[in-house]
This record gives structure tokens, sequence and C-alpha cells, in this order.
């Protein structure tokens, strides 16, 4: 049998199976095993992946942290992502990207979808293509964010946020039709994903206090040219615990960008740059400490000191 059909055959028996859940409030549905995301259970679509996830049984709420909008999906996994498993953990987290857990409503059952005629094998393979080739061309390009010395669910949020894909309030916009889309960090602007991490003038301001305590060259004007500085900032070849805690400065602080901007929107917390700030040179000290392994570490006038 051909690649093709051996693989249009594994869909059609998945397809088959017959019923999918509607995710509401997520506790009825079993996050590996039952069919509620695309076509398949996520564990015969991702099977290296649920082989070392840490929880095997748990309902589809367990794996989604914070709430609504501002949450985000936390897949543990029981040890290092090795080879193919890093691509299958991206592809599981675009497959997933886009869905999120509603605070209200019932899981229901329904059927699947039938295509209008019948069931086609020809968009069933190229929805099966589509899928794999999308996500094996972006995880190439940030690949590198694995192998920082951060948390798994920060590297997950990094690489998000380069693909521009988290969600943002314009993007939220596109099927919730509320029409507010401003930017609540400066209130003046459309709330991009482009904009909320790089050009909105309060995370430019965050931007210049790293720029002045790091290397960081922060004439960057887009999220790529961020990722390039980004790249920069390491010597080829150097796996000092300096170099290692140099990877985080980034994700840092979009990380702290984004939990400000959601304790303002969701907590009403007026948003400052130096809240940022000083969330950003928290997870910059922590991580260093338990992920990069440095002895200690500390931030002390405008200036990250490593103890190794
Ligand atoms: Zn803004």
């Amino acid at each position: 049998m051909s690649k093709i059909w051996k693989d249009i055959s594994a869909l059609q028996v998945i397809f088959e199976k017959g019923i999918r859940w509607e995710v509401g409030t997520g506790d009825l549905v079993r996050f590996w095993q039952d069919v509620w995301v695309g076509d398949a259970a996520l564990l015969l679509r991702f099977p290296s992946i649920f082989d070392i996830a840490r929880d095997k049984e748990g309902f589809v709420n367990q794996f989604w942290v914070g709430r609504g909008e501002g949450g985000y999906w936390d897949i543990k996994v029981g040890r290092r992502l090795q080879g193919d498993e890093v691509e299958g953990y991206l592809s599981l987290l675009e497959l997933l990207h886009g869905v999120s857990v509603a605070n209200g409503g019932r899981d229901t059952v329904v059927w699947h979808d039938k295509p209008r005629d019948g069931f086609s094998v020809h968009s069933c393979y190229s929805w099966h293509r589509r899928n794999r080739a999308g996500s094996s061309v972006t995880a190439n390009k940030y690949k590198e964010i694995w192998g920082c010395k951060i948390p798994l669910k920060v590297k997950a949020f990094t690489w998000t946020v380069y693909l521009r894909r988290i969600l943002t309030k314009s993007y939220r916009a596109r099927w919730a039709h509320d029409g507010d889309i401003l930017c609540p960090l400066c209130q003046a602007e459309e709330e991009t994903v482009e904009h909320l991490m790089v050009s909105c003038p309060m995370v430019r301001t965050v931007w210049g206090w790293l720029g002045s305590a790091t290397r960081l060259d922060c004439s960057f004007s887009s999220l790529e040219e961020l990722w390039e500085a980004g790249r920069r900032l390491r010597r080829p070849g150097d796996r000092s615990p300096g170099a290692k805690i140099s990877q985080s400065y980034i994700p840092a602080l979009f990380w702290a960008i984004w939990s400000t901007r959601n304790l303002s929107l969701f907590k009403g917390n007026v948003p400052y740059a130096e809240n940022i700030w000083e969330t950003a040179v928290h997870c910059i000290v922590d991580w260093g400490r338990f992920c990069a392994g440095a002895k200690n570490m500390c931030f002390r006038e405008g200036m990250f000191i490593v103890q190794l």
C-alpha cells in the first residue's frame, strides 16, 4: 500500500468512530481519549506525546490554565522532549490553538459533521497534508525555543507569540463581534500581537530597560527583528550558564507583558511599565537559578549578577 493510501485509510477508521464532543466547561471530555478537537482522539494523532504525558487520563479542563481568553494550554510531559517529539508537541499546540475552554456551557456529544457530498477522501487527505506540512515549516524556524532553559509552558507561549497566535483582542474580534479591540496597556491602538509585544509605547519602555540591563539590541520594529536580535545575544557554541540565561530575556518579557495585560483585562488592575519589568526580572532570576543552573543570581544596580 502506498503511503498516501495508508494515511487515508487510517483516517477513515478514525472518521467512522462516529461521535465527537463539543467542549463547554471541559469536565466531561477526556483530553487524550475522546474526539473533541480535529477529527480524531489526540492519543491517536500524537502517540509519542501521549506516551510521555504526565496526565494520561485527565479531562480537557485539567489541561487548561486560567480563564477564557486569558488562559492557555499546559500539557505536562514527564521528561525533556527529544527528536521528533518536539515537532509532535508543536503540532499538538498548533491544533489546540484557537480552542479555549469556556467558563460556562455543558459538554455535549455531537455526531461528526458529514460533508455535503458524503465522506470525501480527497478533502480528508488534503486536510491531513495541510496539517502536517503547516506544522513542520513553523516548527523548524523557531525550534531553538525548545532548547531554552525556561519552563515548558513559557516555551510554548513564546512559540505562540512568534507565530502571532496568542488570543489578542484583535484576534478575538474576528468571531466575537463586540468591537473592543483596544490594547489594554495603552488604550490607544488595536491590540494585535505585534502591537502588544513590540510596538506598544508601554512595552517599548520596558524593552528599553531590558536593553540597558543586557546586550539586547532594542532597535527592532517587528517580531522577526526581535527574534534576530535575540539570536545575536548568543555566541555560537557558548553553552555557559550565562548564555543559557540570556536566552530567557525575551521569553521572560513576553510572559510578563502577557501576565500584566491579563491582570488588567480580567482583574481590572491598572497596568504600569514597572509591573511588567518587575515580573520579567523576577522570571529571569528564578529561571536562571532553577532552569539554567546558576548557583545564585540577582538583579542589582541595573544588572543581572550571576554566580556560577
Ligand atoms: Zn498598547
